[in-house]
């Protein structure tokens, strides 16, 4: 067999995977381990020393945890989801149960309201998110670290109580908009085998539940032969649920869903222009245009000293908004001249903005890798420094690392090299897509070209800002 094929062979084919996924306590078995480490984290930086370099739950939060969830997901999609102990408390508490199926939950399972059915609220959240850490630096701050998880636990309780399965995931969670859009560019997807077989099930156990299992906590319902891995936190809820054994877990192309996926969406689709702008355009006004506006912003108000610094937090969320909103208005205008360039009359220049918008979420993820790489290079060494600091003062860790080892694991000229290689990688991907996203609007080669032309330029504009935020920053 040839290597491609055997990697898009059913995982569950290999003896060890099968007897794992087959369990109903595969997805608890993963979570344990992250549940234990995120409540040491969140002692240590609630009781710990107050300075982000020293606390182990700071470093290991923000070094460790994002580099792994950004990591995993350009493998396996929502790969984090799966071993989140966020998500699961919520489960849990709702469910009252750790991973068997019980018969007293003690959430109300109200259904969520269909037209909140959408990513809209996720993006905020998303937007928040990433404003915090550059505006109010909250990386660098165990009191805002430290509010972040409570936030993030108290959501997915509150939300799992009131409202039916993952509501929280699905809909609020922060992360979710990013690592949802993130997967379908993933090269690991779970799906059903035989169409015929969902055809003449009655159960329809995967999405259902059975006597011993819940069926898919995200609604996704395997059996109507599901197009993307926006929603699916790799759970194997299906997987222990499909009475026929239906379900496979395998590798695939990267980025498959961008263009395979069965419509395309409008909050998909802006949510992968704001994710991609986010890192782009929204880098490049901040190394270029933070000084004079902050500047402006001194004239009218008095500056602080951070996190409380308004000047700054104003300049920076006026930068973050405008830098989003050029980037939606750019992708706008190049979809508008790629629906003048086709010369098709009857399809509007929102339905080539939402086709396209697509095509950003290779830069988009890249760029967040190369800026991830660089943190997490220079900082990796300080996670034995606070660790063997940790061991003296366990589990409270108040006592100080002699030293922190902060400098690049591998030289900065090389980070810089792969950062520049990674973006490179993103754009490269993210021109493909725009022609496989015009090949899939239009059947006539010709005018696929000349609507791909425009998008191609959009994505040229995003990439050379990508690349001149990572030198300028330099
Ligand atoms: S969506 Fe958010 S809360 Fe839910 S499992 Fe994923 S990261 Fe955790
Ligand atoms: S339970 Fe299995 S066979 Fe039935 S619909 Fe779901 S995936 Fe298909
Ligand atoms: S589709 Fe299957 S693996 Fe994915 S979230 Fe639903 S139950 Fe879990």
């Amino acid at each position: 067999m040839k290597w491609h094929k055997k990697l898009t062979t059913d995982l569950r084919e290999f003896g060890i995977i099968k007897r794992l996924t087959d369990l109903n306590s595969f997805q608890f078995i993963l979570i344990l381990p992250t549940m234990l480490i995120f409540i040491l984290a969140t002692v240590t930086i609630v009781f710990g020393v107050q300075h982000a370099g020293f606390n182990w739950g700071m470093v290991f939060t923000w070094v460790v945890w994002w580099g792994m969830l950004i990591a995993l997901f350009v493998i396996f999609g929502r790969g984090w989801c799966i071993m989140c102990p966020f998500g699961a408390l919520g489960e849990w508490v709702q469910r009252l149960s750790l991973w068997w199926k019980s018969k007293w939950g003690i959430g109300l399972n109200l259904k969520y309201p269909k037209r909140l059915k959408n990513l809209w609220m996720a993006i905020v959240f998303f937007v928040i998110f990433i404003f915090l850490d550059s505006g109010y630096g909250i990386s660098n701050s165990p009191p805002l670290t430290a509010g972040l998880l409570v936030v993030l636990t108290v959501g997915a309780i509150w939300v799992g109580l009131i409202f039916e399965k993952r509501t929280f995931c699905l809909y609020h969670c922060p992360l979710t908009a990013f690592i949802g859009i993130a997967s379908m560019m993933a090269p690991f997807e779970v799906r059903r085998k035989d169409a015929d077989v969902c055809r003449q099930c009655k159960t329809k156990a995967c999405f259902n539940g059975s006597e011993n299992t819940y069926g898919c906590p995200m609604n996704v319902f395997q059996g109507s032969g599901v197009d993307k891995n926006r929603d699916c936190i790799l759970c194997t809820e299906c997987v222990t649920s499909c009475p026929y054994n239906n379900i496979k877990m395998r590798f695939r192309p990267f980025g498959y869903d961008l263009w395979n996926r069965k419509k395309g969406k409008l909050d998909e689709s802006v949510g992968s222009i704001v994710i991609a702008g986010a890192v782009t355009i929204v880098s490049l006004f901040l190394v270029l245009f933070l000084t004079p506006v902050r500047s402006a912003v001194s004239s009218i108000l008095f500056s602080g000293t951070n996190p409380g610094d308004w000047v700054r937090i104003i300049s920076i969320g006026f930068l973050f908004l405008g830098g989003i909103a050029v980037t939606l208005l750019l992708m706008y205008g190049f979809s508008y001249l790629s629906k003048r360039f086709s010369g098709v009359k009857d399809i509007k220049a929102k339905a080539f903005f939402v086709n396209f918008g697509y095509a950003l979420v290779p830069l988009g993820i890249m760029k967040f890798l190369a800026d991830i790489l660089d943190h997490v290079l220079r900082t990796w060494g300080a996670v034995f420094d606070v660790t063997r600091a940790l061991a003296k003062d366990f589990p409270l860790d108040r006592v100080y690392a002699s030293e922190l080892t902060v400098r690049q694991l591998v030289n900065p000229a090389w980070t810089y090299v792969m950062q520049l290689l990674l973006t490179g990688i993103g754009f490269g991907f993210s021109l493909y897509v725009a022609y496989k996203l015009s090949q899939r609007m239009f059947a006539d080669r010709n005018i696929a070209f000349k609507a791909f032309l425009p998008i191609g330029a959009s994505v040229f504009v995003v990439g050379m800002a990508a690349l001149w935020a990572l030198s300028a920053a330099l």
